[in-house]
């Protein structure tokens, strides 16, 4: 069996990952989305379990005691994991995942797969881009549900995760969501048909 492939994505906050992400599920909807634990209190609209594990702060100390987090990281003054539970077993089954995980995440996360020879094969990276420093910023203005602290912070962050996106496979910039998703589609297409991820032919057998 064709091992899955864990598409992990990152960009700065406000480039459209959410919007991209959900073009992305509708055109293959076999994907899951793996979701992540965060400390961070649910903006309008969001869905506990769906969005977020949303949890208090000695919850996620707990968790990560425990080693159930595959990878975590402190973002913009909250704490985000992701779950073991929710990448290994679902791979192994040959399941595609979607994973939005930033900068120190990845490395995290691509240092733990690497150990392992058939997740490592699963792994890919994309880094979602903006059209431009000022696009960003309006984007994250737009949004209209940060506090002013919070919009300096997620900027001032956003330049420093720009600074990375050599490390990843592949880049996307997000001008059109739409064009960004197909770009996405194409890759993760592409992905599956990797001689690393098929262990045997059919017709091998
Ligand atoms: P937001 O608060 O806007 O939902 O997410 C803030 C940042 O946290 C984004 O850059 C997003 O990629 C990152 N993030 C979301 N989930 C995880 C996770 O499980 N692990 C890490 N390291 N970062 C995450």
């Amino acid at each position: 069996m064709t091992i899955g492939t864990a598409l992990l994505f990152s960009g700065p906050s406000g480039v459209g990952k959410s919007t991209v992400c959900g073009l992305l599920m509708k055109k293959c909807p076999s994907l899951q989305f793996s979701v992540s634990c965060t400390t961070r209190a649910p903006r309008p609209g969001e869905i506990d379990d769906k969005d977020y594990h949303f949890l208090a702060i000695d919850e996620f100390i707990r968790r990560k005691e425990a080693g159930e987090f595959l990878e975590c990281a402190e973002v913009h003054g909250n704490w985000y994991g992701t779950l073991r539970s929710e990448v290994t077993p679902r791979i192994q089954n040959g399941q595609d995942i979607l994973l939005d995980i930033d900068v120190q995440g990845m490395r995290q996360a691509r240092a733990v797969l690497q150990n392992d020879t058939l997740l490592a094969a699963s792994l890919l990276t994309v880094f979602i881009a903006p059209p431009s420093r000022a696009e960003l910023e309006r984007r994250l203005r737009g949004r209209g549900t940060e506090t002013e602290e919070s919009i300096q912070r997620r900027l001032a962050n956003s330049m420093q995760e720009l600074q990375a996106w050599r490390e990843y496979d592949y880049v996307v910039i997000n001008d059109v969501a739409e064009t960004a998703a197909d770009e996405l589609f194409a890759i993760l297409a592409a992905a599956r048909c990797r001689t690393s991820v098929t262990p045997k032919l059919e017709a091998e057998k």
